[in-house]
């Protein structure tokens, strides 16, 4: 199921009256719903020790999103320097914050230790060296390459950028030791929107054989092993969702045979992003034309500028038109944005009931990769947030940009620089 039963009927009772108000089209966010999923995640791990999220904030990246996080106790995964800032701004500190960047620079290592520092989780061998100041808590995010696969939207492991080789990371923690590491996580994240817990059980099972071998080789300990993200949501209607609590069952299983062989546990953490908040963020637009030519094309007020997923992947997101229930007669049709780029569609020969102008459509799943992967090719703008409370009230989150937020760029002290004769 796309967006949940309980949501839709939080929301579409008020939505006419709540874009009347606010103007279309804007992304809105279920705190309720976004609540439910931490006590539920909390739940399926209760038997884990030590167990955290850290919520990776470019999924979600508002302030008010992560109070909430903050607020079920979860930490926050960053890779950029605004998403540590934003974290910080948010109250965490410390190893409340994991920092997994690839490619880093040293600005970035700066912004990690600054400010009470965070976790850093390295992605190379090469880096170990170039961190400023080591830190004594050292993360590796391990890359296992062609044992195993991933999926299309993160690739293969093998071919992927991300994380450390197979055969270097017994030297990477080495040489981390040998810079004043006393303190060790490993990390990996191989899916993305990876709908079976079954994959997720062997990332588990994965990362903790490789800290036994690297435990027993190194004679080090690890504090933690952290999966990443990549637990996915049913986008489609129909799909089964991901079974989380068969995920917190057999780790625990898994982690007490660890302990029974290696006389101590790690803790173990999740850094979900989708799960967390893909499925309870929807994209209100507002139908504003139609054309009949060869296909049937449902103008909306919106554009790829709001959400990339359809247009980057081919994702399907599920579409509701308010107010009219779907029937066997719907003809399919294109939604589409006005971009100058014909993959500007929120669905491809989708079968909607009758969209007429002025009907309002709600775009499902947009809570997470949504708006913050938005963009301003063609000088599009984003579209507001906002953010419906328990109590029904509902708060604008982030306005939405302006032309002059647009040309902000343009508007510099002058430069230029003539190369001189030597
Ligand atoms: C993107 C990302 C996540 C979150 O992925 P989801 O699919 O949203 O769960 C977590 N960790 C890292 C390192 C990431 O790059």
């Amino acid at each position: 199921m796309p967006m949940s039963p309980a949501f839709q009927a939080r929301l579409f009772p008020t939505l006419p009256s709540i874009a009347e108000h606010f103007g279309t089209p804007f992304h809105i966010y279920d705190e309720a719903g976004i609540r439910e999923t931490g006590a539920r995640l909390k739940q399926a791990f209760a038997t884990v020790p030590g167990f955290n999220e850290y919520f990776a904030v470019k999924a979600l990246p508002n302030p008010a999103i992560l109070r909430l996080m903050r607020e079920m106790g979860f930490g926050f995964d960053c890779s950029s320097i605004a998403e540590l800032v934003l974290s910080r701004q948010a109250g965490a500190r410390g190893e409340q914050i994991m920092f997994t960047s690839n490619n880093t620079s040293q600005e970035a290592f700066a912004a990690a230790a600054a400010d009470g520092g965070c976790i850093l989780n390295l992605d190379d061998l090469s880096l170990i060296d170039k961190v400023p100041e080591f830190p004594e808590l050292i993360c590796f995010r391990y890359n296992p390459g062609p044992t195993r696969d991933g999926n299309s939207i993160i690739g293969k492991p093998e071919e992927a950028k991300f994380g450390v080789a197979h055969g270097q990371i017994l030297d990477a923690f080495r040489h981390a030791r040998e810079r004043g590491a006393r303190r060790f996580g490993l990390h990996t994240m191989l899916a993305s929107n990876e709908l079976h817990a079954e994959y997720m059980v062997q990332t588990v099972e994965m990362l903790l054989k490789l800290a036994e071998w690297i435990g027993t080789t190194l004679d080090l300990r690890f504090e933690f092993i952290n999966i990443g993200g990549g637990l996915g949501i049913p986008y489609r209607p129909g799909e089964a969702a991901f079974n989380i609590e068969r995920l917190g069952a057999a780790s625990t299983a898994q982690l007490q045979e660890f302990a029974a062989r290696n006389g101590y546990v790690p803790r173990l953490y999740t850094e979900s992003g989708r799960y967390m908040t893909g499925p309870h963020g929807v994209l209100v637009t507002r139908a504003i034309n139609r054309k009949d030519i060869y296909r049937t094309c449902i103008g909306v007020d919106a554009c790829m500028s709001a959400l990339m997923r359809p247009g980057m992947y081919g994702a399907y997101h599920h579409i509701d038109v308010l107010g009219k229930a779907p029937g066997p007669h719907d003809r399919p049709v294109d939604v589409v944005g006005s971009l100058c780029e014909n993959n500007d569609k929120f669905a491809v020969q989708r079968p909607l009931p009758e969209v007429a102008d002025g009907d309002l459509l709600a775009i499902h799943d947009t809570g997470a990769h949504g708006q913050a992967m938005g963009f301003n090719y063609n000088g599009k703008l984003r579209p507001k947030e906002l953010l419906l409370r328990e109590d029904g009230r509902v708060d604008l989150i982030r306005r939405a940009e302006t032309l002059d937020d647009y040309f902000a760029t343009l508007s510099f002290a002058g430069d230029s620089f003539i190369v001189g004769t030597p």
